[in-house]
């Protein structure tokens, strides 16, 4: 299995700015590929990275903020085939799957064999062409309230991943017991804007969580200028569990 990374950047200023890019990330494995927070840029750098938008199983979106959706309709065209055969899964949260505001459409809802509209607590079975992957949906307390994280069951291995988030008590243990675990760490501390991790916050969930890996990504301006290399360093010093800060492009063998 290999988890490319297509953007690795968060944050207001970086999302029209482009500086790290915001295509969220793909899990290539022999049951599912899966992409996930399809943000401005996904599909180009789908393409850059020679990533096939064509071959996709399943498109989860986290939240229903514009750096984690905004292709993902377009994505939803290239795993259906040009939009010309209804396959795939999409896994939204419920304010992007419904309701006036939903950046997910009904059209491209239609387009797919199974439209999901997670609820936390939740597990789910997906089936594939290729075979099946199971999602246990783990609630996020974050400004657009029905975002989640998940951990996904595949190849078995469990990939988890903590979207855009508050620090919440709950992260620690409901993220136990992962191969690798994507954290989206966009600052380096605190400051007067709440709503994201810090690398503290990183450290704490880490300390309870304790995955056989983590990597850091969605990273805002003042994470980048820290340098991530550095920050990612301090949390595996202080958590003990190896960390790695993603890049455009990496791509890591689970
Ligand atoms: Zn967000």
């Amino acid at each position: 299995m290999e988890i490319v990374f297509l953007g690795t950047g968060g944050g207001r200023i970086n999302l029209i700015k482009q500086i790290r890019g915001t295509g969220g990330f793909r899990i290539d494995s022999s049951s599912a590929n899966i992409h996930v927070d399809p943000g401005p840029g996904a599909l180009l750098s789908s393409l850059g990275y020679k990533e096939d938008p064509l071959g996709l199983d399943a498109i989860i979106v986290t939240h229903n903020h514009v750096d984690h959706f905004s292709d993902a309709m377009v994505m939803i065209e290239g795993m259906t085939n040009y939009g010309l055969k209804k396959r795939g899964i999409v896994i939204g949260s419920r304010t992007a799957m419904e309701g006036p505001d939903r950046s997910i459409h009904g059209y491209h809802q239609s387009k797919v064999d199974d439209a999901y509209s997670a609820v936390p607590g939740e597990k789910r079975t997906f089936k594939t062409e290729k075979g099946t992957f199971e999602i246990e949906i783990i609630g996020m307390k974050h400004e657009e309230e029905t975002a989640f994280g998940f951990k996904l069951f595949l190849d078995g291995k469990v990939i988890g991943h903590i979207t855009d988030t508050e620090p919440a008590e709950h992260l620690g243990k409901a993220f136990s017991g992962c191969d690798v675990l994507i954290i989206n760490c966009m600052k380096p501390e605190a400051d007067k804007y709440h709503g994201h991790l810090t690398t503290g916050d990183v450290i704490a969930v880490l300390k309870e969580a304790r995955p056989a890996m983590c990597i850091i990504t969605h990273m805002g301006l003042k994470m980048m200028k820290a340098g991530p290399a550095k920050e990612a360093e301090k949390i595996e010093k202080e958590s003990g569990v190896k960390v790695l800060a993603a890049k455009d492009g990496l791509r890591f063998k689970v």
